[in-house]
């Protein structure tokens, strides 16, 4: 299976401003001193061997994960990110043929749906999207959302075909030979965690979850739900502090997500649902903080751990 991400902020759009890429420019040309610049090959191989967090830019989307598990797409969230992915499925002549896609829902929080009136495959009488949820009320929330008192046009004039997945709680289903299975997470109004398994491989799809305050044999669930995963992406837009500045707020940091991996032996853990009030360097710092605090805590872990970036594409 392959994950690509397209949208990787919580919350609101953060898109990078002028002064984030002045930033990285000036670090850039600090970095360039004494260096070969003199063609475009000696730029680019010079730009290649520089830091990720000094050339690339985390992206502003919010959440929105493609896995390509065989011929079949599953789409993990409809943030702003799915409009993007939608424009790539046409680029790449996807929606010329008849195409089914899978969408699964953590929940309806405007971060996880808003790309949705603008994902044009779904105006494509060709395509069928496959929703999964477990909120009940999930079609009703999807149409309000295009009322026309917030979006000039209805869910109803979206030619695609649609058709509704209702998932109970800690429920496995399978897609062909795709197996997946549901599991609550600890969220203001619920939200919900995917795992996919396929081939021997397996992906964790776990935004929006808090894990304070939970009793040792709700831990003890995630961390079987979790179990020996290739890769799990993580809502950890906090660091240690904040997390207990914002008790119940919903999220989670890579301190806790590091540990319940160890613990699960999880392969990778993206780290996801940056903050939007924090840069990109702010971002990387917590992934440093990340890194050390895996060292230190877990020097025999066999744990990789990153950032989820617009953009990054991974072979699990
Ligand atoms: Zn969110
Ligand atoms: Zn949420």
């Amino acid at each position: 299976m392959e994950v690509c991400f397209w949208g990787v902020r919580g919350s609101i759009p953060a898109p990078p401003t002028t002064a984030d890429l002045q930033k990285k420019l000036l670090r850039v040309l600090e970095l360039a001193s004494g260096k070969d610049i003199s063609s475009n090959e000696s730029r680019l191989a010079l730009l290649n061997s520089l830091p990720e967090r000094d050339t690339t830019f985390l992206g502003g989307n919010t959440p929105c994960v493609e896995l390509r598990v065989g011929n079949k797409i599953l789409i993990f969230d409809m943030g702003t990110g799915l409009r993007e992915l939608g424009d790539h499925l046409i680029k790449t002549g996807k929606t010329q043929r008849d195409l089914e896609l899978h969408v699964f829902i953590s929940h309806t929080h405007w971060d996880h749906m808003q790309g949705f009136p603008f994902f044009v495959p779904a105006y494509r009488p060709n395509v069928t999207v496959h929703f999964y949820f477990a909120h009940p009320q999930f079609k009703e929330r999807l149409e309000s959302q295009q009322d026309y008192r917030f979006f000039p046009v209805s869910l109803e004039f979206m030619a695609s075909k649609k058709v509704y997945h209702h998932l109970e709680v800690n429920s496995i289903i399978t897609i062909d030979d795709i197996i997946v299975k549901t599991t609550e997470l600890n969220h203001p109004g619920k939200s919900f965690s995917f795992r996919v398994e396929h081939g021997g491989k397996s992906f964790v799809y776990a935004s929006d979850g808090e894990y304070n305050n939970l009793p040792n044999s709700k831990i003890a669930g995630y961390i079987n739900f979790f179990r020996e995963a290739d890769f799990l992406v993580f809502d950890a837009p906090y660091s240690f502090s904040e997390e207990m500045e914002k008790i119940n707020w919903g999220h989670s940091s890579a301190l806790v997500g590091i540990d319940l991996s160890a613990k699960a032996k999880i392969k990778t853990i993206a780290l996801f649902h940056h903050a939007p009030e924090n840069d990109d360097s702010a971002v990387f710092n917590l992934l440093e903080t990340a890194i050390n605090y895996r060292k230190q805590n877990y020097p025999n872990a066999n744990l990789n751990i990153l950032l989820a970036r617009e953009g990054l594409e991974i072979r699990i």
